[in-house]
């Protein structure tokens, strides 16, 4: 602050009066030792005047006495009268005291000493004369003591007497003159002295009481000073930062605070403008603003802000510092005469409130993530704030699980009469639970957790919710119970899954079931046409009969074509089950189909005489789908109502094949009045392996796939297949609803490949298998239809027999010994003699991937074992040579 002097300066006012009284105090000793030393000098005097004196009046005593003496003496001596010798007497006596009187006066003094033992001894002298006269007086009268008075020895001791006496007079009176002459000198000297003295005194007066006045002024500038002083250290230990600005805006004062927390000298600032210093020269922008500020402040404002200042760190180095700043104008009669900057640190308080900020931030941040947490929780969460779980709110996901709207308390604990209405009611394994025995409950009454509870949830319309869940118990700071919290998943679907996969196990097992049955199907059906096949070779071999042979022929017939139709169907299983089945789609009438589908089960409704009705519309009703794998569709409902429905020779069987429009559908049904279905298996018959009745004829049954097929088929073409039945012995209707095609759709070219018996042109036909019967027998059939053929039974006997018979086609079967049907094949393509021999696979494997993989070895054609004699025969003769 303002400091007119240095805080350690001594005021110089008490050392004035110090100094003053020290000089008046060493004047006045001085005169005073002057005064005793004159006072000594007097007093020396004044007892030398009074020995002179006493001792000039006892010399004078001691003469007058001797002459009272002498005087009694000589009247005596005239008068011998006694009464004269009592004076006498007495101024003996008095002498003697005067002569000892006299004795001490002058003892150890030089001059006047021998003069008074002189006298003494005349004075014992003339004592002796007097008393001798007297004597002479009383014994020998008067006239011989007035002779012996009247000597000259007697005037001659009188006269020494006087003598001594005049001496010891003039001493005394020489003294006396002395002493008198000291002591005027010394009254003139005391004199002299105490005018000095007075007049010391008084210009000890006079400066004491300048000085005094000047201390009292000094004293109270000291106090004034001691105050101002007292204030400077209250401000400079003060935390805050105080200052003054004088107008112009330079800084004058600024107390220890900020020099301290700056590190700076006080002179590094004193007499800076304001804004220049240090603590906000780190950034112009600061140092703008309390320019600002200062011109503000100068127009009357008090401005009031916080700040933030450069100061120093307790590493040294720059920090910074926030402080609540405020600068006030102080004017004095409108004039202003100083700024007043003030401040106090606040970065603690800001550092406090920042974290504080930071912590609220985090906890709202948290919150919210929480809360965001608890809305996209696929769980129900529920909390409890109360140690009884009275109110238990749960988030979103909790209020859909319950049925309940959001912020309702879904508590089975809800204090009051009146129960909450909860639209369900717990369960745990079949029994409703009392709410004591809840998880959440039971975590906060028995402070322990619970984990991973089933629990069942049992709706008033009947739904039930099945959740897992855990609950824990919430603690206070004293570790007491508050609440509960609890997540309970749903795992509903995880049980209704579980429950399916149950089922699907038990369907699993009864499709293992049925496929041991249909292995067991399947041998026992591909065993039956054997046996007739065997029979008919040996009835064969045996009969010259021509009529028996054709019979025999036609029976053989039969049953190879129901074994191929069964091999078929397994094929199709394999392949469709594998999803290899691609169909080759085109617009065709519908009524192609069942046409195509009519000649495949012709010979089994012919020889069960059953009677077989039509009824198709008069339009064509055209689709889009695979026209062979719809007539597969359509042959095999047929085939069914041809078996389930018994053989009767009067014709009573009927199968009907509709075929009708239906909106933009058509509808194929095959209905007859066979067997029937039980309504219970009306949806099962199109299970792979279903047979409602296994005890049917195996001949007339089959491996229980044909609808299988059927309902895959019409499936890969947009359809369904549904079958009715009033129930057993009732007849059974199969109905196949497919898209339907707009009529302008053309017909795409097809129709049935009629079998071909008769031959066009010959062809050479190479036919090679390994199964020697198979490439016998087939070289038979086609040197019976009037073809040339060859046989080979392996790879390279093939490529021998082509290159000497030059066939225009390669019969291949593919699994050969040596070399395969593929290597055979693409040895054939690389020979320019052969290569114009069109090769045909003749193969057992008949996927797609078979299909290609035949392609892509340069066969022409691929046909599945056995091969049907028409379709090869309607192959050479499409292509003759
Ligand atoms: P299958 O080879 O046994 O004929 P399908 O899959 O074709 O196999 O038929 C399954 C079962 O459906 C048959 O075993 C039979 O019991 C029943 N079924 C099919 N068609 C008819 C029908 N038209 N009348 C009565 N039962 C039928």
């Amino acid at each position: 602050m303002i400091r007119t002097a240095p805080t350690s300066q001594v005021p110089r006012a008490p050392r004035d009066v110090v100094l003053a009284v020290c000089v008046a105090t060493a004047l006045l000793l001085a005169s005073g030792w002057l005064n005793w030393q004159a006072g000594h000098e007097v007093d020396a005097a004044l007892q030398t005047l009074r020995t002179a004196q006493a001792m000039e009046a006892a010399v004078q005593r001691v003469l007058t006495l001797t002459t009272d003496a002498e005087t009694g003496q000589r009247g005596f001596v005239i008068t011998g009268d006694r009464r004269y010798l009592q004076p006498h007497d007495a101024a003996l006596a008095r002498i003697d005291a005067a002569l000892q009187e006299l004795q001490q006066l002058s003892a150890d003094d030089a001059q006047a000493g021998p003069r008074v033992a002189a006298l003494a001894a005349v004075a014992l002298v003339k004592r002796d004369e007097l008393r001798q006269t007297l004597a002479l007086r009383r014994e020998q009268g008067f006239k011989a003591a007035r002779i012996a008075g009247a000597t000259d020895l007697d005037l001659q001791t009188m006269a020494e007497m006087r003598g001594q006496v005049a001496a010891l007079a003039a001493l005394a009176a020489a003294r006396t003159s002395a002493a008198l002459a000291t002591v005027q000198g010394q009254q003139r000297r005391a004199a002299a002295a105490g005018w000095a003295t007075t007049a010391l005194a008084l210009a000890a007066t006079l400066g004491l009481g300048v000085l005094a006045t000047r201390n009292r002024r000094s004293a109270a500038q000291l106090a004034a000073q001691r105050e101002r002083q007292r204030l400077y250290s209250v401000v400079d230990s003060m935390q805050a930062f105080v200052g003054v600005l004088a107008p112009d805006g330079t800084l004058i004062e600024v107390n220890d605070a900020p020099l301290r927390a700056a590190g700076l000298q006080r002179h590094e600032v004193i007499g800076r403008k304001f804004w220049d210093c240090w603590w906000w020269a780190y950034d112009p922008a600061v140092q703008q603003r309390q320019r600002q500020s200062f011109e503000r402040a100068c127009a009357g404002e008090t401005l009031h802000f916080d700040e933030t200042i450069r100061v120093r760190g307790e590493d040294g180095q720059d920090a910074r510092a926030v402080i609540d700043y405020s600068l006030r104008p102080v004017f004095v009669d409108g004039v202003l005469t100083m700024l007043v900057p003030s401040a106090i640190n606040i970065t603690e308080r800001v550092q406090a409130e920042r974290a504080l900020r930071e912590i609220e931030k985090g906890t709202r941040e948290r919150a919210e993530e929480m809360q965001a947490l608890m809305a996209a929780l696929p769980v129900a969460v529920f909390i409890a704030r109360d140690p009884l779980c009275e109110e238990i709110l749960g988030n979103p996901h909790s209020y859909q699980l319950l049925g309940m709207q959001e912020q309702t308390n879904v508590s089975a604990s809800a204090p009051g009469d009146q129960p909450l209405r909860r639209p369900f009611q717990e369960f745990r394994d079949g029994r409703r639970l009392d709410r004591a025995e809840l998880p959440m409950q039971r975590a906060a009454r028995e402070a322990v957790d619970v984990n991973l509870e089933e629990l069942s949830f049992v709706f008033a319309d009947g739904e039930v919710k099945h959740v897992l869940g855990s609950a824990r118990p919430l603690r206070d700071a004293d570790g007491g119970v508050r609440g509960a919290i609890a997540a309970f998943v749903e795992i509903t679907d995880f049980r209704r899954a579980q429950e399916q996969l149950r089922q699907r196990d038990l369907q699993l097992r009864e499709a293992d079931r049925r496929k041991d049955e249909f292995l067991a199907t399947l041998s026992h059906e591909l065993r039956n046409p054997l046996a007739p096949l065997r029979t008919g070779l040996q009835l064969l071999q045996q009969t010259t009969d021509p009529a028996t042979a054709t019979q025999v022929r036609k029976m053989m017939t039969r049953q190879l074509l129901h074994m191929v139709r069964l091999i078929d169907d397994l094929l199709d299983v394999s392949r469709i089950t594998s999803g290899k089945v691609v169909l080759r789609l085109e617009p065709f009438s519908l009524r192609a189909a069942a046409e195509l589908a009519i000649e495949s089960a012709r010979p089994l409704m012919e020889a069960s005489r059953h009677t077989l009705v039509c009824e198709f519309p008069a339009e064509d009703l055209w689709v889009q789908g695979d026209l062979n794998r719809l007539a597969q569709v359509v042959g095999n409902l047929l085939t069914n109502a041809a078996k389930y429905t018994p053989p009767d020779p009067h014709g009573q069987g009927r199968i009907v094949l509709k075929l009708q429009a239906h909106g933009d559908q058509a509808l194929i049904s095959v209905s007859d009045n066979g067997l029937g279905i039980p309504p219970l298996l009306l949806d099962e018959v199109f299970g792979m392996f279903t047979q409602v009745d296994r005890t049917l004829d195996r001949a007339q049954g089959g491996l229980g796939i044909g609808l299988a097929l059927v309902k895959t088929l019409v499936q890969m073409h947009g359809g369904t297949v549904i079958a009715a039945s009033e129930g057993v012995g009732q007849g059974s209707v199969f109905t196949v609803t497919l898209p339907r095609l707009g009529t302008g759709a053309e017909r795409a070219p097809h129709g049935p490949t009629p079998a071909v018996f008769g031959v066009a042109g010959a062809c050479r036909v190479l036919v090679v298998d390994d199964n020697r019967d198979a490439a016998d027998s087939l070289a038979a059939l086609l040197a019976a239809a009037g073809h040339t053929t060859r046989m080979a039974y392996s790879g390279h006997g093939a490529l021998a027999e082509a290159r000497v018979f030059d066939p225009d086609w390669v019969l291949l079967d593919i699994g050969l010994p040596d070399l395969d049907g593929h290597e055979v094949a693409q040895a054939l393509a690389a020979d320019p003699r052969l290569c114009r021999g069109r090769r045909v696979a003749v193969s057992g494997w008949g996927s797609e991937a078979d299909r290609e993989r035949s392609q892509g070895a340069g066969f022409a054609h691929h046909l599945t074992k056995p091969v049907d004699p028409a379709v090869l025969l309607s192959l050479l003769a499409a292509a003759p040579r």
